[in-house]
């Protein structure tokens, strides 16, 4: 399996090279050079397989053999070992016709936690094969800094430096980093704001020796193998509610494009998908782009579900490839036109093939939390995401209303209470695993804003943990 530039100007690359590498040279995303296709027969021999062996059967259509099934099915099991429910991501039933895929089980409570736990692992097998070691080095305003942690803490081959605007993120999402006492894992609070925190790392990487000798690595959401790990549960859903016979829609609350771009990946695949909505808060820019061709960037606004607070969603550029007849010279210069214009000029016809698949829905703070309320009133408790997630299940007329909807639920209600309380007046519990967070100890290390000070620091957690 060889993977392509969606700009065409860098050299194929195997899984382990995009793995590594997240971004291709040419400032384009890898994609596979062509995508496995399975059979009815094939679909259904997957049926009631264990989510973790489920997950390697796909992956390792990815990967090429390297690292091979024999391989992936342990890591994968441990990778789900942790999570906080037997079936790892299960669905439940919301209505006669729409389910919650909860993909919040993991340990921080949020569905980046389904590709990040197998992802630091497939780091860890991959840098050992190879000798190698990585230092990732990442920036969070206080969401996803907590994944990425727990994908790497006590990984091998991996050092982990994370920077947090100090006394800006919530308790919870501090506390979720900082109680993550393993050796190669560090936390800096940065004495600035969180564009401070991103102009520190992206300094880091622009410092070509010190990225050379600190081999600085990023697991950020372009990364292909993050969008492969997360094509498995789109096919358990799938399956378990009847295909290949059957067929199934999907609603995901989207920032990054990242999670239903796998739901594409699984229909391109030969899944039986009728329909992916996409849900968005009134940052709109892809239900804009979905209406009436307009992909506009505006400024970000601050919303109830800060983690679709995006304007432009990086993992789009795939579907625009695609869409674009995998011409990567004219996704090169869609994307530059983009980046200068702030507005991308997508043809009428790819517009078009996008709105056959894709339906977009837009919901403000006000429609959320009566979301909230309503889901809560009949029984299930919902965290923002989700229920933007349901709303626009509910919201888009379906293609056929025997079809089956089933709506990604991106993260535990616990993780954000405070929005839960506005909508239901009650305080989702932390799940027991997680009870005593507030209790564990913390570490973390306060910096100023200062380049030298933070190369010095990520210097000497790096040669500490190689000695
Ligand atoms: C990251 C995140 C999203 C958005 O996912 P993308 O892959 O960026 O589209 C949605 N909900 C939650 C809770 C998230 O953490």
């Amino acid at each position: 399996m060889r993977y392509i530039s969606t700009r065409g100007e860098a050299p194929p690359r195997d899984f382990e090279g995009v793995l590594l590498a997240g971004l291709a040279e040419d400032g384009g995303l890898f994609l596979p050079e062509s995508w496995p296709v399975l059979t009815a027969s094939e679909w259904r021999a997957m049926r009631g397989l264990p989510y973790p062996e489920l997950a390697a059967r796909i992956l390792a259509l990815f990967t090429g053999g390297q690292p091979g099934e024999a391989v992936l099915r342990p890591l994968l099991a441990e990778a789900y070992a942790g999570f906080g429910h037997p079936a790892v991501c299960p669905l439940v039933q919301l209505d006669h016709r729409v389910f919650a895929l909860e993909l919040f089980h993991g340990p921080t409570l949020a569905f980046k936690d389904m590709a990040m736990q197998a992802l630091g692992r497939l780091f860890d097998v991959t840098l050992a094969r190879r000798g190698e070691r990585v230092t990732i080095v990442g920036a969070t305003s206080g969401d996803t800094g907590s994944a990425a942690i727990e994908a790497c803490r006590d990984r091998a081959a991996v050092d982990i430096v994370i920077l947090h605007p100090e006394g800006r993120t919530s308790e919870v999402q501090r506390r979720q980093m900082t109680t993550v006492t393993s050796g190669n894992v560090a936390n800096l609070a940065i004495d600035g704001s969180f564009d401070d925190c991103q102009d520190l790392v992206k300094a880091m990487f622009a410092d070509a020796p010190f990225r050379t000798e600190m081999r600085l690595a990023a697991v950020n959401s372009i990364n292909w193998a993050r969008v492969a790990l997360q094509i498995p549960y789109y096919v358990a859903a799938a399956l378990a509610l009847g295909a290949p016979e059957r067929e199934v829609a999907f609603s995901v609350p989207t920032g990054n494009f990242g999670n239903v771009l796998a739901a594409w990946a699984a229909r391109r695949m030969g899944l039986p998908i009728a329909q992916l909505i996409v849900g968005s808060n009134r940052n709109d820019i892809l239900v804009r782009f979905l209406a009436n061709n307009d992909m506009t960037a505006r400024a970000v606004e601050p919303s109830l579900s800060p983690s679709m607070d995006i304007q432009v969603s990086s993992n789009f550029e795939r579907l625009l490839f695609e869409l674009l007849g995998r011409d990567p010279a004219a996704t090169a210069a869609t994307m530059r036109r983009f980046r200068a214009e702030g507005r991308m000029p997508v043809p009428d016809g790819a517009w078009q093939a996008a709105t056959q698949i894709f339906r977009g829905f837009a919901l403000d703070d006000a429609g959320t939390l009566e979301e909230m309320g309503r889901l809560f009133r009949q029984g299930y408790l919902a965290d923002p995401h989700t229920a933007i997630g349901t709303a626009a299940a509910r919201a888009v007329p379906p293609v056929d209303p025997a079809i089956p909807i089933v709506v990604a639920a991106t993260a535990h209600p616990a993780k954000f209470p405070d929005a839960v309380r506005r909508a239901t007046g009650l305080t989702p519990p932390l799940p027991l695993r997680l009870a005593d967070l507030y209790e564990r100890p913390e570490r973390l290390t306060r910096l100023p804003s200062d380049l030298r000070a933070v190369e010095g620091f990520v210097r000497g957690h790096v040669l500490r943990n190689a000695a």
